[in-house]
């Protein structure tokens, strides 16, 4: 068993690991540095609780094993199987995980609160334990119920649709006064140690709040849910951090916290990407906007263009840009792309990739696949460094993407992507656009950019179509 003062020094190391973790995966290059950082820091604090005062028994031990021991498996075999486009329901089952935690650690604490032995809580102390546990079982309870809607809408088993009661902002007023009156409640039950009493109104708070977070996340469309997601990523630190102030534990406060933080920072950027209001997102009263359909109808003649034919555009062209989209993560197409990649800079073209902040279907899965295939970096950009670009592009090869270069977002202002920036492909000379038919993309919507003059239509699976350019280069 390790010393309270070995214990605090572990978790400060371990708290400044996770900061240099965040630091690192802001930035591919050092992504992996940064992924272990939080491997190493999460090993100390997980080492350090297990050896500290807490786990001073035979008994103990085996209780913390036979919790630990499954779900390590269970999480081992889950992260193997799950395939990269499923990973935002995955995110979203964990997040779950930690408002039930939540939920169960302010229970517990409120029947056994922690500050050792034979202490006695001041009066003050009381109150905000008290209150540290009802906004904690809060927190815990909607994002319990908010991630398993937005998990099950990810993952098809729930509809897409957004749940859109009459009143329901009224009712979800309602729910919050309901739940703040249960607090007041509860704290006099509590305050007057009426345990019985007290552990009504704090059950009755779960429930309600485990309602609010289940209408707040039904009310969405699935188009939006994966900023949900995001936005409940937020939450569950916010939550963990509660159970930090509950169980006096500095690394869980600490380390919530920097959830909280860098989820809510993913949601701005995420909302600016697909210009949704982040208060709105926060309060849950958005996107009533059906991501399954019902957008505009596009029709016109289009273009098509064969594989052979384009190797030789592109071996004609002197500047070339690739916009990656969702279909190249389905299709696994970026190592052939790399090789194309590699076989135009080796004959002198320069290649340069553009990646939309919400290409794909989570924040940096295109970077991530495209790091994965050892593409360069540096010939790596965001949107907002390459936008302008476009009109001195020989050829734009748009390979499985559709809503993020669909010029309906800048022209039409009755679509449903009305105001969410796109990339401008269709100033280039030539755009090739890739993909199996003209089938619409998530958010179900038709795109004009594929009956523009200077587009031409690539059909076929992704990384089929990539192959047999670079056979043909
Ligand atoms: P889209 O979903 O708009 O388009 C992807 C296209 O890929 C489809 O039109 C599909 O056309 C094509 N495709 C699918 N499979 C294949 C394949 N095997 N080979 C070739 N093509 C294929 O994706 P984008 O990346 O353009 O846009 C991302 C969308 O996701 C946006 O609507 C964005 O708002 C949304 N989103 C993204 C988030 C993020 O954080 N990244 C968060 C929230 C939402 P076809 O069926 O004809 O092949």
């Amino acid at each position: 068993m390790i010393s309270t003062n070995f214990q605090t020094v572990a978790y400060v190391v371990a708290a400044a690991l996770f900061i240099l973790s965040l630091s690192g995966l802001s930035n591919p290059e050092t992504a992996r540095r940064g992924n272990m950082f939080g491997i190493v820091g999460m090993v100390l604090a997980l080492l350090a609780t297990a050896l500290g005062e807490t786990f001073d028994t035979v008994g103990a031990w085996v209780l913390l094993l036979a919790a630990v021991a499954p779900a390590c498996v269970i999480g081992v075999v889950v992260a193997k199987r799950v395939k990269m486009t499923e990973m935002p329901q995955l995110v979203a089952l964990l997040h779950s995980f930690v408002g039930a935690a939540a939920v169960l650690v302010g229970f517990s604490t409120y029947l056994h609160p922690t500050g050792g032995e034979g202490h006695v809580l001041t009066h003050a102390e009381e109150l905000i334990h008290i209150i540290e546990v009802y906004v904690g079982v809060g927190i815990g309870s909607i994002t319990f119920t908010g991630s398993v809607i937005a998990c099950g809408k990810l993952h098809g088993k729930i509809s897409g649709a957004p749940l859109t009661l009459p009143g329901r902002h009224m009712l979800n007023l309602v729910l919050v006064i309901l739940t703040v009156v249960c607090g007041v409640l509860f704290a006099r039950a509590a305050g007057a140690d009426n345990i019985s009493g007290a552990l009504v109104w704090l059950g009755l708070g779960t429930v309600l709040t485990g309602i609010i977070g289940l209408h707040l996340v039904a009310a969405i469309g699935g188009a939006d849910m994966p900023v949900v997601v995001s936005m409940l990523n937020s939450y569950s630190g916010w939550a963990a951090s509660a159970a930090g102030f509950m169980l006096s534990n500095d690394l869980l406060i600490i380390t919530g916290a920097l959830v909280g933080s860098s989820g809510a920072i993913l949601s701005y950027i995420m909302c600016k990407g697909m210009n949704r209001s982040f208060i709105s997102v926060i309060l849950g009263g958005f996107g009533t906007a059906d991501g399954g359909g019902g957008g505009v109808v596009v029709e016109g003649d289009h273009r098509e263009i064969s594989a052979v034919d384009t190797a030789a555009r592109l071996k004609q062209a002197k500047k070339v840009i690739i916009v990656p989209g969702y279909g190249m993560a389905v299709a696994q197409a970026q190592h052939a792309l790399a090789d194309v990649t590699k076989k135009l800079r080796d004959s002198g073209v320069k290649v340069s990739f553009a990646i939309h902040p919400v290409a794909g279907r989570l924040p940096g899965h295109m970077n991530v696949l495209l790091a994965e295939a050892h593409v360069p970096y540096d010939i790596v950009h965001e949107m907002e460094d390459i936008n302008d670009e476009f009109p001195e592009t020989d050829v734009v090869l748009v390979i499985g993407a559709n809503d993020i270069v669909n010029p309906a977002a800048l022209d039409d202002p009755t679509s449903p992507i009305a105001g969410m920036p796109v990339l401008h492909v269709w100033e280039s000379k030539l755009v090739v656009v890739m993909k199996r038919s003209m089938a619409s993309g998530y958010a179900g919507i038709g795109n004009p950019l594929f009956f523009k003059e200077n587009t031409s239509m690539l059909f076929g699976d992704a990384k089929k179509v990539v192959e047999d350019i670079r056979a043909a280069l």
